[in-house]
């Protein structure tokens, strides 16, 4: 995934208590961040791109059929200085509803960013 142009690297000017209001299960999201942070606090200041991955686990979640046991989402943060960062998404049906869903995910979350 790139981030577009203008998009924020970070989620430090999102409206993390918004997002959450719409999105509660988001709050019980493990998130392996190496800060011992659950999701929620993560949100606050986090890479974009992470939160794109936990929105789309939880739209997928929330879709018929979706199973909360199995979702779960990984990126891996660029080294080389890039914008450009793999994610992967396990426990969907297709590569092509996985990808619906972050690029929604990313959609949405752009709907949050107050600054
Ligand atoms: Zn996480």
């Amino acid at each position: 995934m790139t981030l577009a142009p203008g998009v924020p690297a970070r989620t430090r000017g999102i409206d993390c208590s918004g997002l959450l209001r719409a999105y509660p299960d988001l709050r019980r999201h493990a998130c392996d961040n190496g800060r011992h942070l659950d999701f929620a606090h993560e949100l606050a200041d986090t890479e974009t791109v992470h939160a794109v991955e936990h929105l789309a686990v939880e739209l997928l979640a929330c879709a018929d059929g979706g199973d909360r046991t199995v979702l779960r989402g990984v990126t891996g943060t660029p080294t080389d200085g890039s914008r450009v960062h793999r994610m992967k998404i396990y426990g969907t049906r297709s590569p092509d509803v996985a990808l619906s869903a972050v690029r929604y995910a990313a959609e949405i979350l752009g709907a949050y960013y107050t600054s």
